[in-house]
């Protein structure tokens, strides 16, 4: 059941009001598959209601306000998130039934981003370049104007906190659509955003359906940036959708993220980021370490050290803080099972026990372990979204970087050696957004710029890299003789 709310579910906040929407969905608990509660279903109107007043925003106090009162309002946005860490916590254990221990790390992230972004708010400047004679040149930074965050339902404070902070950082008025799997933390993002001074219409926000709120705001002509994370598919979609209006857009769309482990690596180091790489989440990150490659000489040890922490795993409600909670819908779990049918024919190593007192209706799915898998095995190359890894044996290092390359994703890697100058020649050799040596923590680190190539997208959110991507340069020449 809900806790107590300060806002209601059914309710938009459009220009600093909340308003009921002309008709609601039902939001699931995954855990058990009980009904949390109605929340509100966007129609295109409300939508084009919550573009117009962001623009009424930039128009008015929220455009006028100074970077340094931007980033003021952050801050106390990120104080308003931590002192309601509980319940934000709350929150997402039931909605996305994520582990209260996951749930509260998203929280206080969330609280971060709101740190991190707002001491930049005003430490983003445009710089001068020598010209001709006669000539003064600068350039200036300045918001996009209307920003469009569409967001996924796998790690929504997380999401929000580094999409919407860097874009009301830089003076961005933001329509924020939740996915409407996990919008509550969204709606409580919101309420404290306008406890922590935000003018009216900065931050606006209209839960509801992908096909519906989503497709509206992507193609809405009064939008000027689109951030989007999720699927390749929907990716594509909003990226045509941006086209039309020939607007940029921050795609991430996941992958299939190696960790390579090379013999002389330190595997007592290595195997927690191994598995919790894989696992955490219930495996439904879009940096899951889903492939580990792993060099002839230590294969075995690791196949079994990994086994036997599988085994260890905990499975259960979200709210009884297991190591693995459901995945997020009944529907996503008929997904994965759909997608692991292509490993009937791959040896499993190891799988986690399933207790036998799981509530029937939770959305819950066995982690599993498999190796060897060949590199070219769709268990190799699809994101599966949920609890799973393959190992794949390598002998040498071009292999290592051929195996690790040779998917259409490029988001992270993580590369575990002792060898300082083949982690240089790794680093340089492969085709991902972020590169780890000898840890993997692809979640953490608000201040490190994240984001793939290939099909996991282009754009770069957190870290000072998503301010500029959330503003735009102009060029200033002043002739004065
Ligand atoms: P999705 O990409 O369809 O949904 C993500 C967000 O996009 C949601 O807010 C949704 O409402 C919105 N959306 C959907 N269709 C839209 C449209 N036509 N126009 C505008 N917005 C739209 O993802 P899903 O269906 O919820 O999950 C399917 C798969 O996507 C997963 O199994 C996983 O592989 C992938 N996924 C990846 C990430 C990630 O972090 N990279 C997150 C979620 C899902």
């Amino acid at each position: 059941m809900l806790p107590n709310l300060p806002f209601d579910p059914r309710h938009v906040l459009i220009g600093g009001a909340w308003r009921a929407t002309a008709a609601t969905l039902q939001l699931i608990n995954p855990s058990d598959g009980s009904t949390l509660c109605q929340i509100a279903r966007s129609t295109e109107t409300d939508v084009d209601t919550a573009v117009i007043a962001a623009q009424t925003a930039l128009d008015g106090a929220w455009g006028r306000m100074s970077a340094l009162e931007r980033g003021r309002c952050l801050t106390r946005l990120g104080e308003l998130v931590l002192k309601h860490t509980d319940l934000l916590t709350t929150l997402e254990t039931l909605d996305v039934g994520k582990p209260v221990t996951q749930a509260r790390a998203d929280a206080i992230a969330l609280a971060r981003y709101c740190e991190f972004y707002g001491g930049a708010a005003d430490k983003v400047h445009g710089t001068t370049i020598p010209y001709l004679d006669g000539y003064t040149v600068y350039t200036l930074r300045e918001p996009h104007g209307v920003t469009g965050h569409i967001v996924p339902w796998n790690y929504p404070m997380q999401i929000i906190g580094r999409s919407v902070g860097a874009a009301l950082a830089m003076g961005n008025a933001c329509v924020l659509k939740p996915a409407e799997d996990a919008c509550l933390t969204a709606l409580l993002f919101a309420h404290l955003a306008k406890e922590a001074g935000f003018p009216d219409g900065a931050l606006n926000v209209v839960p509801g359906l992908g096909s519906e709120a989503g497709a509206a705001l992507a193609r809405h002509p009064g939008v000027q940036h689109l951030s989007f994370t999720g699927s390749v598919q929907t990716g594509r979609t909003i990226q045509t959708l941006a086209a039309e209006n020939v607007v940029p857009v921050t795609l991430e769309l996941g992958g299939k993220s190696p960790q390579i482990v090379f013999d002389d690596a330190d595997l007592d180091a290595a195997l927690p980021f191994l598995v919790n790489a894989g696992l955490q989440n219930a495996g439904q990150t879009c940096s899951a370490a889903s492939r580990i490659l792993v060099q002839r000489g230590v294969y075995d040890t690791i196949a079994a050290r990994m086994a036997d922490a599988y085994r260890a795993k905990t499975i259960g409600p979200a709210n009884s803080d297991p190591d693995i909670g459901p995945l997020i819908s009944t529907k996503q779990k008929a997904r994965f099972e759909t997608l692991l049918e292509a490993a009937h024919d791959l040896p499993s190593i190891a799988e986690t026990p399933m207790p036998a007192d799981l509530p029937t209706k939770g959305a819950y799915v066995q982690p599993r372990l498999y190796g060897p898998v060949p590199p070219e095995h769709p268990m190799a190359q699809d994101e599966l979204f949920g609890p799973v890894q393959v190992l794949i044996p390598f002998d040498t290092e071009d292999d290592a970087i051929r195996i690790a390359n040779g998917t259409v994703y490029g988001l992270v890697a993580g590369v575990w050696t002792a060898d300082g100058a083949r982690q240089m020649r790794l680093v340089k050799a492969l085709k991902t957004g972020q590169v780890f040596l000898n840890n993997y923590g692809a979640g953490g680190g608000v201040e490190l710029p994240f984001g793939g190539v290939g099909k996991s997208g282009h754009g770069r959110e957190k870290g000072f890299e998503a301010l500029y991507g959330f503003s735009t340069l102009k060029t200033v020449a002043a002739k004065h003789g």
